[in-house]
């Protein structure tokens, strides 16, 4: 097929036309051919700071604009990084202002490998907060490789992005993706699912399940799992399971020691005292149950075959619970 006028033009009229378009991302998205010759740093730089790092008057299209930023192949780890450098060093903090400009607390150098080292606030938010689009599809299944983890953690913590739960394909491969990282034991992974409801909802009875009986029971991973389903809402006698506890039976006979543990560990859970507490509601008492918890220490035995106990401080949460980002 010949090419149409446009798509004839040179590189220098059509990379003219495209930043004084917007740039408008409709223009490579037209043709391959003009997209290819587009493709250039120049343009990168341009379309993400038009759309990345100030607030337009279309939110709605703005928003889609990103969306479609974050899904491009060129979008890489490695692009995103340089971008973020290049964009924020002249201010030296993450927030885009300098000290004469508000800035009180300047973060910088970012830390590309864990981003939940740097502590934002309310009142010191990074300039990327404002990015309100999907995560890309390419960020939420395996191969978990380090970079993608560390992309997918930055852009949690320092973005308003969200999984596309309208889109069927997303959803699934979220879900995938969490359930890859149980079988390949990734801790770090897991924790992003587990810690994160803009991943996906909060594990229940039926992901500890997985994590034991499919996953291996790792204990890193089964501690952070049952502890945050706790958090959420299962407790007491929500904890009853005959799977779980054939499971520990068997493991028990074996002489594996993961068998005893995640007995203990079902059983504090499984405590239910009271009523017994008095609870202020709306002015009316009522009597409340005291639910257990884990005791991260009790049943703990030494690193066995690789599974030692680790227990990381829940990060995310403290941020929710400060109502930050
Ligand atoms: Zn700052």
């Amino acid at each position: 097929m010949s090419l149409s006028p446009v798509e004839q033009l040179p590189l220098e009229l059509l990379q003219d036309i495209f930043l004084q378009s917007g740039p408008n991302l409709a223009l490579p998205a037209a043709s391959h051919h003009i997209a290819a010759k587009l493709s250039n740093d120049y343009c990168y730089h341009a379309t993400c700071t038009e759309y990345l790092t100030q607030n337009l008057d279309s939110r709605v299209e703005q928003s889609r604009a990103q969306t479609r930023i974050f899904s491009y192949k060129w979008m890489t780890w490695e692009y995103f990084q340089a971008f973020v450098n290049k964009t924020y060093a002249s201010c030296g903090c993450l927030c885009g202002k300098t000290q004469d400009e508000g800035c009180f607390d300047p973060i910088w150098p970012p830390d590309f490998q864990d981003a939940t080292n740097m502590v934002f606030s309310r009142s010191h938010l990074p300039a990327l907060s404002f990015i309100k689009c999907r995560l890309p599809v390419k960020l939420l299944h395996g191969p978990w490789e380090r970079s993608k983890i560390h992309f997918l953690r930055f852009l949690l913590w320092t973005t308003s992005m969200t999984v596309d739960w309208g889109n069927h394909d997303a959803r699934k491969l979220a879900l995938e993706g969490k359930k890859q990282a149980i079988l390949d034991r990734n801790l770090e992974v897991v924790e992003l699912f587990n810690h994160n409801r803009r991943l996906g909802k909060a594990p229940g009875l039926d992901m500890v399940r997985f994590t034991v009986i499919q996953g291996g029971c790792d204990r890193s991973i089964v501690y952070d799992t049952m502890s945050t389903a706790r958090t959420w809402g299962l407790r007491g006698d929500g904890w009853r399971d005959l799977k779980l506890d054939q499971w520990c039976k068997q493991k028990i006979a074996e002489g594996d020691p993961k068998g005893k543990w995640l007995k203990l560990k079902l059983e504090e859970l499984r405590t239910t005292h009271g009523p017994v507490g008095i609870a202020e509601n709306g002015g009316e008492t009522e009597p409340r149950a005291i639910f257990g918890y884990m005791h991260p220490k009790s049943g703990d035995y030494d690193n066995v075959e690789g599974d030692k106990l680790v227990i990381t401080p829940h990060k995310w949460n403290q941020l929710c619970a400060e109502g930050g980002l």
